[in-house]
């Protein structure tokens, strides 16, 4: 197994405004419904509005970079999560240490389950989690399927797809990502989806999430160009991408669940 930090360079056609050290954590395990294309989202804006990437993918065993502004993680079903779970464990007082220095991350589903303290599954097996976000899973009978709505503070309406069986219930310390309009969200009862804490994202919503979502793709950029001591002055988008984005979300309301 390698134990070279692989690094892939995605630099912007001009002069760069700064550079982005992003980190995807468990693409082989953990990488589901679409949830790369989140990370080629924040390389493409970033690199649109004048700012170089520099991506290291991480998977269990490999080394970690010493510092990174950015963090993005994806779902997995259970069986990904059992085998990225002892690495993952070992790596999170590293990661912790990160959330609370300010890197911004966003996990999804899967990770989103094992960032909290623990997911106990439909067979009865506790899979630990390293705690980082204040809160706990536990399988429920069904699944949670389809597009799904919120209505969140910072990002406004934010729209993705979720599919789990995880019922996730928040502790004090974690607010949520949102309320949710339509879709279940973190266990379908009490309306709250996904988390928060310092800049860090807890999310159900695949989608992919950001293609999207561009503000919440932004918000994540603007932390991460901070963290590594920049400032975020994107240069203006001519691209009507911001179009396709929204043609994509009012598809999304539109369909049933
Ligand atoms: N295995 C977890 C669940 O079903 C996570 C699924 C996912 O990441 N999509 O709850």
């Amino acid at each position: 197994m390698s134990t070279e930090v692989k690094v892939y360079e995605h630099t912007t056609p001009g002069a760069a405004r700064g550079r982005i050290r992003l980190l995807q954590l468990y693409p082989r395990d953990m990488n589901i419904y679409g949830d790369w294309g989140n990370t080629l989202v924040l390389i493409r804006r970033a690199q649109w509005v004048g700012y170089d990437v520099e991506l290291t993918s991480y998977d269990p065993g490999e080394e970690l970079p010493g510092a990174v502004d950015l963090v993005v993680g994806g779902g997995g079903q259970d069986s990904g999560q059992e085998r990225i779970k002892d690495d993952l464990v070992m790596r999170g007082p590293e990661l912790v240490a990160w959330a609370a220095d300010g890197v911004p991350m966003l996990v999804i589903c899967g990770l989103y389950q094992l960032f909290g303290h623990r997911f106990l599954t439909g067979t009865g097996d506790q899979i630990p989690g390293i705690g980082l976000i204040d809160a706990q899973t536990v399988a429920g009978p069904g699944r949670l399927i389809g597009n799904i709505a919120l209505k969140s503070e910072d990002f406004g309406t934010v729209i993705g797809y979720e599919n789990h069986s995880g019922l996730t219930t928040l502790g004090p310390e974690a607010r949520p990502f949102g309320t949710v309009t339509s879709g279940d969200g973190n266990n379908g009862r009490d309306r709250t989806e996904g988390a928060r804490v310092h800049h860090v994202i807890g999310t159900y919503l695949h989608g992919s999430l950001l293609p999207k979502n561009p503000r919440v793709a932004d918000w994540l950029l603007a932390r991460a160009v901070e963290h590594g001591g920049g400032t975020w002055e994107p240069e203006p988008l001519t691209d009507p991408v911001e179009e396709w984005a929204e043609r994509a979300r009012r598809v999304a309301l539109s369909r049933p669940r």
